[in-house]
């Protein structure tokens, strides 16, 4: 394993296993999980359901497989559910709610950087027979697409209450409810408690390779299980990759915070660079705004001074603190973001 020579800040998503964690997974006790359950996989599973404060949870290869599976279960063909405007399930599942599901979104554009309980309500349409019904509410915390945005415990119970009065299961895509949970120092549980299904993943800040898991209740999961399989999702000796995912829980979870602390910090070196905007960043995703749309040449510019970042569209760039670059890593890639910044926009 060798450093890669450029500091990689794109995503949470680019961190490697490492050295424990490749031991864990070596070592790892398996079965057959598509015939009767792999040993670590169960552990994982019941650990998840726990922390969670659901009856049971069920291992994905992916987030997006674990969120389309339960949209598949909570919803039917022919009607729509509610999700923020900016929604990882909206933008960045290439319309499975559509091709999958055969539902549609409809996208909730809130006030601020997430929507809130009143903007769920105005969105709700009054039924007719001529418009599609609601079927479900899809939340996102922490909400990738608005900077790693934390929705706080009171707006989750808000918003739950919301979609209670109109008889909406809740959905929560929590791939970073970990974050979450480290920035408002709550247990998972109390986050999850505000949604009937849960995604986490396990391949984002927490540093597995591979995988989610989807919580809910016993009959939820049940029929979740079934699409899981529908979808290819089964795996065999799936107990290889839930060590890991079980390994970053153990080791990775309670250092979540330095990712906080980096993130801040590089909002703090490079607000102002050139006339750039940072949006203050609750958790490990820090998203900056350009005065012209120059994002390629800012991105570009980083990258040659040694610092990957991304551009999120073209006046806006994404910068994400991650296990693989500690807090002196960060400092210095902030000096050379913020540089790249000037050289671009000031030139
Ligand atoms: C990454 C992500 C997903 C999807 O997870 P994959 O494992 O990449 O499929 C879903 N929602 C959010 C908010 C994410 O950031």
């Amino acid at each position: 394993m060798s450093a890669p020579s450029f500091i990689d800040l794109r995503s949470d998503t680019v961190t490697r296993p490492t050295a424990a964690m490749r031991r864990a997974m070596a070592e790892a006790e398996v079965g057959d999980d598509v015939l009767d359950g792999d040993p670590t996989t169960r552990a994982l599973e019941a650990t998840v359901a726990e922390r969670l404060g659901k009856e049971r949870a069920l291992f994905f290869p992916s987030g997006s497989m674990a969120n389309q599976a339960a949209i598949w279960v909570h919803t039917t063909p022919g009607t729509e559910l509610l999700c923020d405007a900016e929604a990882h399930i909206y933008h960045w599942e290439i319309a499975a709610v559509a091709a999958l599901c055969g539902v549609q979104c409809r996208p909730v554009r809130g006030q601020g950087r997430v929507f809130r309980a009143e903007d769920l309500r105005a969105h709700i349409r009054t039924p007719s027979i001529h418009a599609p019904e609601p079927s479900l509410v899809c939340l996102e915390n922490t909400h990738n697409g608005a900077g790693g945005a934390v929705t706080s415990l009171a707006d989750m119970q808000a918003l739950q209450a919301v979609a209670r009065e109109h008889h909406l299961p809740v959905h929560l895509d929590g791939a970073r409810l970990w974050n979450a949970a480290t920035a408002l120092q709550l247990p998972l549980s109390a986050l999850a408690s505000c949604a009937d299904s849960v995604m986490v993943s396990f391949s984002k800040g927490l540093g597995a390779p591979v995988g989610a898991c989807l919580a809910g209740s016993e009959a939820f999961i049940t029929k979740a299980h079934r699409v899981r399989k529908r979808f290819g999702g089964g795996m065999r000796q799936s107990g290889i990759l839930t060590a890991g995912a079980m390994y970053a829980l153990q080791h990775q979870y309670d250092r979540l915070a330095e990712d906080h602390a980096s993130a801040t910090y590089l909002a703090h070196v490079v607000d102002g660079a050139g006339g750039a905007t940072v949006v203050a960043p609750d958790t490990n995703i820090v998203m900056i705004d350009l005065p012209s749309p120059k994002a390629a040449q800012v991105v570009a510019r980083a990258a040659a001074l040694g610092v990957r970042i991304t551009e999120w569209h073209s006046s806006r760039v994404r910068a994400v603190t991650h296990l693989d670059a500690p807090a002196g890593v960060v400092a210095d890639a902030a000096a050379r973001i913020r540089q790249a910044f000037e050289d671009v926009l000031v030139a």
